[in-house]
């Protein structure tokens, strides 16, 4: 499972790559690692290992020695109670998973497989399709109200923030730091200079309609000094002119797919029929990034498409006819392409299904994940029946003014942010642009924290 993100060139441990430690692991490094112990083989299949608090999908690895003091305590389903170890002699970490495991499950969604019930085949999924278009819109949000009235909220991944990969990312520094003997380590951090967290609008226009109310949409943000992405579908007609304007103006211009509906996944026959077309629409309207219809995806498919950056992964989102979640707040690697998932509710989830009146869930969740050092990811769209409407307009107004006053939060386009993104992956300890940043052991509760660069204060749009 590991093998997805690395290059045979450079096989890089993924979760060690989000980390991003900056001085180097000592020479005895396969030991300095969390290390796994893998005598008497792991289980064939993965299976939820449930912590103190939080729970990761992942092949169990039993410990033929147990010795050492307990670090954390896992149990299975079964009630079978497993320990993670630590052996201050030999400077060994043992886990019952490992970690890298556990991200790659969180990430790729591999932990849907735990749950087949959830959501609707890929056959009912193809019929709904064939159906939509002849039930009208009003049936279809009664029917989707229905749906999440009968199914409930699923546990995992939390709702509306689930902070799975931020607390297997401190639990991994941790190990690594006691193993390396050390109470602090650098690493690069998240974000260019000191910025606490990142903020992205995106939004996907639906119609032809909705391409005029695109452009009053940019006129709001850009007032407040924010610009976004537009991703506009080729089921409709686009001036170009709009294209022009918008791109004159700063605001950037990304795809929503050839058709409205499942067909780009819905077999490996269609999405290799699709992609050249994809290609050259990508190549019209000068995008590099993508959205798919309806976030519809199959993850490794995403890395194969002619895009630089995606926004189709939730970061948790059971509203969507493909409900799930990468439980990440930071962008990640699909092959080539960076994976930037978004990490609000959706406009429609807010105002439609939930019917939320106020930008009150958006800006506490935008401050929780500032707390965790994330990624503030909008998606939302210009269309009637969305931000078209002026009630919701006014919330996604309200919701923008509040964040313009906070000068913690980049503010770059999402190209940027995948850019930077790469840059940081790929960055040295010398690197000016990149900020070191402290991974602490906290000796009373015995987790990490992380602390940020130092530093004077960027304002908004010091960066890039
Ligand atoms: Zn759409």
């Amino acid at each position: 499972m590991t093998g997805r993100q690395q290059t045979p060139e450079e096989p890089r441990d993924p979760l060690e790559r989000l980390l991003g430690l900056l001085d180097s692991i000592p020479e005895v490094s396969a030991q300095a690692r969390p290390n796994v112990q893998v005598e008497g083989g792991r289980d064939d299949s993965p299976t939820w290992l449930t912590g103190r608090g939080w729970r990761v999908f992942a092949r169990v690895a039993r410990e033929a020695t147990s010795g050492g003091r307990e670090i954390a305590e896992f149990e299975l389903r079964n009630g079978e109670t497993l320990r993670a170890s630590f052996d201050p002699e030999r400077k060994l970490v043992f886990l019952p998973f490992s970690p890298a495991e556990a991200y790659v499950n969180y990430v790729t969604e591999a932990w849907t497989s735990s749950d087949p019930s959830r959501g609707l085949s890929s056959r009912q999924l193809n019929a709904f399709y064939r159906v939509k278009r002849l039930i009208p819109r009003a049936a279809q949000i009664r029917g989707r109200r229905m749906l999440i009235r009968r199914q409930g909220i699923p546990d995992f991944p939390s709702w509306p923030l689930d902070t799975s990969v931020s607390q297997l990312l401190r639990f991994y520094a941790y190990c690594l730091l006691l193993a390396r003997g050390d109470a602090e380590a650098e690493f690069r951090w998240f974000w260019p200079d000191s910025y606490r967290a990142a903020v992205i609008l995106t939004h996907d226009v639906e119609t032809a309609e909705g391409l005029p109310l695109a452009v009053e949409l940019a006129d709001l943000e850009q007032a407040l000094g924010f610009r976004s992405s537009f991703n506009l579908g080729g089921w409709y007609k686009v001036d170009p002119g709009i294209i022009r304007e918008l791109t004159g103006r700063g605001f950037e211009i990304g795809m929503h797919g050839l058709r409205h509906d499942r067909s780009l996944f819905s077999s490996r026959a269609a999405f290799d029929a699709q992609r050249p077309e994809l290609a050259s629409l990508a190549a019209r309207l000068g995008a590099e990034g993508f959205r798919s219809p309806s976030t519809y995806r199959v993850f490794d498919w995403l890395g194969e498409l002619p895009i630089s950056y995606d926004g189709s992964i939730p970061h948790s989102d059971p509203f969507e006819p493909q409900p799930g979640g990468c439980c990440s707040l930071w962008p990640f690697f699909i092959g080539n392409v960076v994976e930037l998932p978004y990490t609000l509710p959706q406009d429609y989830t807010l105002f439609t299904l939930l019917g939320q009146r106020s930008p009150a869930l958006w800006l506490e969740q935008a401050d929780r994940i500032v707390d965790e050092y994330g990624l503030i990811h909008a998606l939302s769209h210009p269309d009637r029946g969305y931000l078209g409407s002026t009630r919701n307009r006014d919330c996604y107004r309200e919701f923008l003014v509040a964040l313009s006053e906070r000068s913690e939060i980049w503010k770059p386009l999402p190209r940027e942010l995948a850019t930077w993104w790469r840059r940081r992956d790929k960055a040295h300890a010398d690197e000016p642009q990149v900020s070191r940043a402290t991974a602490r052991i906290n000796d009373g509760v015995g987790e990490v924290e992380f602390r940020p660069p130092a530093g004077a204060q960027s304002l908004p749009g010091d960066a890039q």
